[in-house]
């Protein structure tokens, strides 16, 4: 009986999160007759109850990811979390592998920077070395102030506001569209080094588990913060339909007009969507069901809470939360696989984001009549992979990490602009793709490791996960 409560009251907050992402849409559109991207206050305003939400769940990142990781490696036998660590690198980086090639693939027959040529680029090619990123990437592992990495303030700001904008031409007043978005900035506000946390937790959590009875009381100290951030998300969850809502409305009601980009971009945005589709609507339930011989698709239902809240609020560590409760709650994986595997997967594993970046580089470089041969094609999806594992999970995270793929074949950083009126939207689909990823890892892994954690007796099972 509590079961069955327990699932109708899941349902229905699927239905409300549907019901909001509708009305959002259509709040949005319907705003936009009376208001114009111009009327920034107003918009602000809008935005006002999913800055809330928004906030809520960015303040449970820091004690959940840390305590979620923690936890789980310090319970876990020495052995098993090796393994299991070393399943979900491998997991992690040939789905993100397969993402890119997907999305070469399409981009290289579609082709859509060669048809609808109606945007030029405007940067001159220089080729830099990609190294520097590469080794901040690594650098922001090890970082030297773990309190500071909680809650300093990197921002990555791109500006392009010395472009000659008239190089962009086209029939529908496109200066003027992207004069606009262009001036307003790339910015993101990753707010705290997650991938610096992440890997400060696995080897404290190590740690604890090498020292048994002398740690112990961390261990316990870090259950119990655990339980309670899962009880709060939880309080969180039914607040996120008005959050969502709100904040579709208002990134509708801001929007550039869409018809005019759409005739740039259209099938630059179809490709990515495409590939999108075809990762997370066949290709990662295949490799789902290859592994547990489960339907993939009652699954994804089941985490269907968590992909709403990713497409509402573009950002998959904001999501974090929500797919942890999805996944535990809903889908009966192992508290301890969920907690080492979900807010890793958020931080590195972005299968959507490495789809995107690598056809949006392509296209770049065919909007600039440019044909990359084989080996450069190799460059784009080992950066493109790269640029995902960097990437945090924040909105349009991605195309600031885009930069490294396109430096590393030579194409003008620049040219990110041209796809900057779209970037947001694209985002959110994206966005979903990581967040399917990073479940469907921890499914798979829960299903290979359900011995190994079954063979621990209930009590220690308890234990392991703060019970
Ligand atoms: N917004 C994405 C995420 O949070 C990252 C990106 O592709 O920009 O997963």
């Amino acid at each position: 009986n509590e079961r069955f409560r327990e699932i109708l009251i899941d349902n229905l907050l699927i239905v409300f999160m549907i019901i909001a992402v509708i009305v959002g849409i259509g709040m949005g559109f319907g705003l936009r007759n009376h208001w114009s991207p111009d009327d920034e206050v107003k918009i602000f305003y809008l935005n006002f109850p999913g800055d809330l939400l928004l906030n809520m769940l960015k303040l449970l990142i820091l004690p959940l990811v840390v305590s979620s990781i923690i936890t789980a490696l310090a319970s876990l036998d020495k052995r098993a979390s090796g393994k299991l660590g070393l399943a979900a690198v491998c997991y992690y980086m040939t789905t993100t592998l397969i993402a890119v090639i997907l999305g070469i693939i399409l981009v290289v027959s579609i082709q859509p920077g060669f048809r609808g040529n109606e945007i030029e680029s405007t940067g001159s090619a220089k080729r830099s070395n990609p190294l520097a990123s590469l080794l901040d990437l690594i650098r922001n592992c090890f970082p030297p102030n773990i309190i500071e990495s909680c809650f300093s303030k990197k921002e990555t700001e791109i500006t392009y506001e010395n472009i000659n904008m008239t190089k962009y031409n086209g029939t529908h007043n496109v200066t003027e569209l992207y004069e606009k978005e262009v001036s307003a900035k790339i910015k993101t506000q990753s707010g705290m080094n997650v991938l610096g946390l992440v890997v400060f937790s696995i080897f404290f959590g190590c740690t604890i588990n090498h020292l048994g009875e002398r740690a112990k009381i961390l261990l316990q100290m870090f259950e119990a913060l655990n339980d309670v951030v899962m009880v709060l998300v939880r309080l969180v969850i039914w607040y996120s339909p008005i959050g969502i809502m709100f904040l579709i409305a208002a990134k509708f009601v801001g929007m550039s007009d869409p018809v005019k980009i759409f005739a740039q971009l259209g099938l630059y945005f179809a490709t990515v969507i495409t590939g999108l589709v075809i990762h997370g609507a066949i290709i990662l339930p295949l490799i789902y069901f290859a592994a547990t011989r489960k339907n993939p698709f009652i699954f994804m239902y089941n985490m269907l809470k968590a992909i709403i809240t990713a497409w509402g609020t573009a950002s998959s560590s904001a999501t974090l939360p929500i797919t942890m409760d999805c996944l535990v709650d809903n889908n009966g994986v192992s508290p301890v696989v969920a907690k080492f595997v979900a807010p890793v997967g958020a931080t590195i594993n972005m299968d959507g984001t490495a789809l995107y970046e690598a056809v949006a580089a392509i296209f770049i470089a065919q909007v600039n009549g440019i044909t990359l041969d084989i080996s450069e094609i190799i460059i784009v999806s080992l950066t493109a992979t790269a640029a995902a594992i960097g990437a945090a999970g924040v909105p349009q995270a991605g195309l600031v990490t885009m930069l490294i793929v396109l430096t590393a074949v030579g194409l003008p950083t620049e040219d990110v602009t041209l796809i900057l009126a779209i970037d947001w939207l694209l985002d959110r689909f994206r966005t979903a793709i990581n967040v399917i990823g990073d479940s469907i890892g921890a499914g798979i892994l829960n299903h290979i490791f359900r011995n190994t954690l079954s063979s621990l007796s209930e009590g220690q099972i308890d234990d392991a996960i703060g019970l």
